[in-house]
């Protein structure tokens, strides 16, 4: 690479990477990055001081050196007395940088990425997927009898259908699943934040639109797939193991099928997030069109999904539970008080019967929050009645009948 400047490209680690001929012909052959490289990666300053040291030289020299930040890496670009370098030929020289490590990652043949590029990607994505407990999944493919394919119709074709194939997984994976080719005529989808379950559906996707396919010259191709979500603390290659185990089992159960393996963090970490999925979703739907009523109702679902939180922790703080309660319940009174003098000014013909409801919701809320002082009552019988009595009896079935006074409205 021509440029007047020295330069040398190091991870943020402080490993040399790459130097250029003006490095070697300035500093001495074999020159290296010997320090500063931790600080200027922390620092967002454009200059850094760093420190080199060569083979063929005495001692260790500080530079200044300008500083560009590359994904992971960076590039160094050394002052001296030399022109230095002109902005347009930084920008030229990011730009053919990214271009040669897009290429460095990529599988010539079919364009996925390639191998070496998963081994530098997944322990960065095994660190996140553990971070932000978003599960990780590998679904494994394999082209069935592809040996056949080569030996019918020859080596060229065979590079075809996995050109075609290539094409035809992309068009089907989500922007976060990322296709690698695996080696040979195998290739590996990493989906993120997708469990065994969201990565099965991927490969029977998958499974079914490739069966279906004509591919040119050849007609029907089949694949077999393994599906094998991260676990636990388990090392990488264990996890791939249990991949090529699934995948295994798909080729002995007769190719053209995907075989899970039904192990993965998604179910343990999904039961711990039960709280929000035992929560009372406020919808569209529920609201009649007046604007204090529809207000009071969504307050009431935000103080219903505190008390659920409360009524989860159960034991652990019964306080917060019997507060949470009390809150609700208030409310409930406020609201039930406002929504019947708004319905009498507007002459609802079915008011009593309504306030006759309120004064049954209400007396089954202060029942329920007795029974809570006395120290028992279960989750289930909160969730029963919020999510039954309240949102699916009351608002959902008994106040839709006052929704036509507004609409006309
Ligand atoms: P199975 O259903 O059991 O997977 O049968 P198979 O014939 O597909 O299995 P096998 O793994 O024995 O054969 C894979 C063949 O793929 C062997 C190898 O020569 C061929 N192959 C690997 N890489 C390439 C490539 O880049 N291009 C072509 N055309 N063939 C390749
Ligand atoms: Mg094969
Ligand atoms: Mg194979």
């Amino acid at each position: 690479m021509k440029f007047p400047a020295p330069l040398a490209l190091v991870s943020l680690g402080g490993a040399m990477l790459m130097g250029n001929l003006a490095l070697a012909e300035r500093f001495g052959a074999g020159c290296v990055v010997s320090d500063g490289v931790a600080e200027a990666a922390r620092s967002q300053a454009e200059t850094c001081r760093i420190k080199l040291r060569s083979q063929d030289r005495d001692g260790v020299i500080e530079v200044v050196a300008r500083a560009i930040r590359l994904p992971g890496r960076l590039l160094l670009v050394l002052e001296t007395s030399t022109p230095p370098a002109t902005l347009v030929e930084l920008e030229q020289l990011r730009t053919r940088i990214s271009q040669l490590e897009r290429l460095a990652a990529t599988d010539h043949l079919t364009g996925a990425w390639n191998r070496a590029h998963f081994d530098r990607l997944i322990d960065a994505e095994l660190a996140r997927s553990r971070a932000t407990r978003q599960p990780l999944s590998l679904v494994l493919l394999d082209v069935d009898h592809f040996k056949k394919i080569n030996d019918g119709l020859g080596h060229a074709t065979g590079d075809a259908v996995l050109r075609e194939l290539v094409t035809l997984v992309q068009a089907r994976t989500r922007a976060s699943d990322v296709l690698f080719r695996w080696g040979g005529e195998e290739f590996a989808v990493l989906a993120s934040s997708a469990g065994y379950r969201g990565a099965e559906r991927l490969a029977d996707n998958l499974c079914r639109a490739v069966a279906a396919h004509p591919f040119h010259r050849v007609g029907s191709v089949t694949i077999s797939l393994g599906v094998a979500e991260r676990l636990g603390d388990e090392t990488a290659a264990a996890w791939f193991e249990r991949l090529d185990q699934a995948l295994y089992a798909a080729k002995q159960g007769g190719r053209n099928r995907v075989v899970v393996d039904r192990r993965g963090d998604s179910d343990v970490w999904a039961a711990e997030t039960g709280a929000s999925a035992m929560h009372l979703s406020w919808q569209e739907a529920y609201e009649c069109g007046e604007p204090t009523i529809d207000a009071e109702h969504r307050e009431l679902f935000t103080l219903a999904n505190l008390l659920l939180d409360a009524a989860l922790q159960g034991s652990a703080r019964p306080a917060a539970f019997r507060d949470a309660f009390a809150t609700l319940i208030e409310q409930v009174e406020r609201h039930f008080a406002d929504e019947e003098a708004i319905l009498a000014r507007h002459h609802y013909a079915a008011l009593e019967p309504h306030k006759r409801a309120h004064a049954g919701l209400l007396r089954r809320a202060h029942r329920l929050m007795a029974q809570a002082e006395a120290g028992g009552v279960s989750l289930g019988a909160v969730v029963e009645f919020l999510a039954q009595d309240v949102v699916a009896r009351h608002l959902l079935a008994v106040d839709r009948a006052f929704f036509p006074l507004f609409e006309r409205a």
